[in-house]
């Protein structure tokens, strides 16, 4: 066994070589683009139709909240998003690399998928785990 991490949402691939990357399930009849498997298209209502995609590493901020209130042991405030990927999947995840100061974020601002480790937290075994992120690019 190795020690790859373990991803921390299905759809959060991680090759043997190469880098993690998002999967997303894309509608052979319409085009539409969605996150995670699924055998119906929510769009066109196709059946049997979907295949598994590559999602595309940049996109634009779409929508955002600062949270405030979390868990015990999650470090607040943080930055919820949800973000447009440039192939037209909406994909909702922590925004990163920005102060959670509403003056500094901005809707429709361009960012990138960064992977990396979530927050130190392991399994029973020892594994750690691979969570992606949000993070504004220039
Ligand atoms: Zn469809």
């Amino acid at each position: 066994m190795s020690n790859k991490p373990l991803p921390v949402v299905e759809y959060l691939k991680i090759p043997d070589a190469g880098d993690p990357y998002l999967e997303g399930n894309k509608c052979g009849a319409c085009g539409a683009i969605f996150l995670g498997t699924r055998d119906v298209c929510s769009k066109c209502g196709a059946r049997d139709q979907m295949q598994t995609m590559k999602l595309a590493s940049k996109g634009k901020l779409y929508s955002y909240s600062i949270v405030h209130r979390s868990f015990p042991g999650i470090e607040v405030p943080y930055i919820s998003a949800v973000v447009d990927l440039e192939d037209g999947a909406a994909v909702k995840g922590n925004l990163i690399g920005i102060e959670p100061d509403p003056a500094k974020i901005k809707f429709d601002m361009p960012v990138e998928v960064v992977f990396a480790d979530a927050l130190g937290r392991k399994d029973r075994e020892g594994n750690s785990y691979l969570s992606f992120f949000f993070k504004p690019r220039a």
